[in-house]
């Protein structure tokens, strides 16, 4: 049996101030609910630590949207996993569509920081997914097989045993138009079957596969009633408490 997890990737957004009133606002919408829901937010790197303060003695946990995979040196502008322990953060977001294709992120030096964040405890929201020309060209499946053979490469299943995997259509990041359920559901298959090849079936039943790209309280129910999909990366709509809130409720 799998535990849902909702994850917010906050991206550049909220300085400190609009981060307390969003952390606040999500802690005490949350408070008195009975949650069998992961819940995990994931603020800029300035706004870790007051968020590690204040979800102290809450169900949230916390996460950051990247980092480098050595643990310290002469890497200026980068953050180690090293640090993002000592803040507080559980998980980290690696391999997201922003990174890979406005900072040129490969698949190899994804595959490094998943390897660094495992190393280091801590647990890897890895995403993947197509862009609109592959799915067009009907290369789905291969691009995401490529993407997860070479981001998990030389990488053992006992050292993945916290791995996340978000699937998350380039077409339906901040475009308002999410993949439908079955077009997800259909691709979150194919990666438990990947997965169960590359790996085993106990690990690939026990995966945590997300969905990701333009959730909202509108569609998440439908997404997450997916036997495959097994929680949500929500952007946009995890910058507004309520919004953020209704998409955990739904995955309940
Ligand atoms: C994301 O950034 O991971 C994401 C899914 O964004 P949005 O929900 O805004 O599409």
């Amino acid at each position: 049996m799998r535990t849902k997890i909702v994850a917010g990737n906050w991206k550049m957004n909220n300085d400190i101030n609009s981060s307390i009133t969003l952390i606040n606002d999500i802690k005490n919408g949350l408070a008195q609910k009975e949650l069998n829901v992961k819940v995990v937010i994931c603020p800029p790197f300035t706004s870790l630590s007051i968020a590690s303060e204040l979800i102290k003695n809450t169900p949230i946990k916390l996460g950051a949207q990247n980092m480098y995979f050595e643990k310290s040196g002469a890497f200026t502008g980068e953050i180690s996993p090293l640090m993002l322990k000592s803040v507080g953060c559980e998980y980290v977001i690696l391999g997201h569509s922003e990174r890979r294709t406005i900072f040129g992120e490969t698949n190899q030096l994804i595959n490094k920081k998943i390897k660094s964040a495992v190393d280091n405890g801590l647990k890897p929201i890895f995403c993947i997914g197509e862009t609109l020309e592959e799915r067009e060209l009907g290369k789905t499946f291969e691009v995401v097989e490529t993407q997860i053979r070479e981001g998990l490469q030389g990488i053992s299943e006992t050292e993945l045993s916290d791995l996340i995997i978000a699937y998350e259509p380039v077409w339906a990041i901040g475009t308002g138009k999410n993949a439908t359920p079955e077009q997800a559901e259909e691709v979150h298959l194919f990666i438990r079957d990947l997965i169960s090849k590359i790996y085993s079936q106990k690990f690939a039943e026990n995966l945590i596969i997300q969905y990701g790209g333009s959730v909202k309280p509108e569609n998440s129910k439908d997404l997450m009633s997916k036997p495959n999909i097994d929680g949500a990366l929500v952007g946009g709509a995890c910058l507004i408490a309520d919004s953020f809130i209704k998409i955990i409720e739904s995955a309940q």
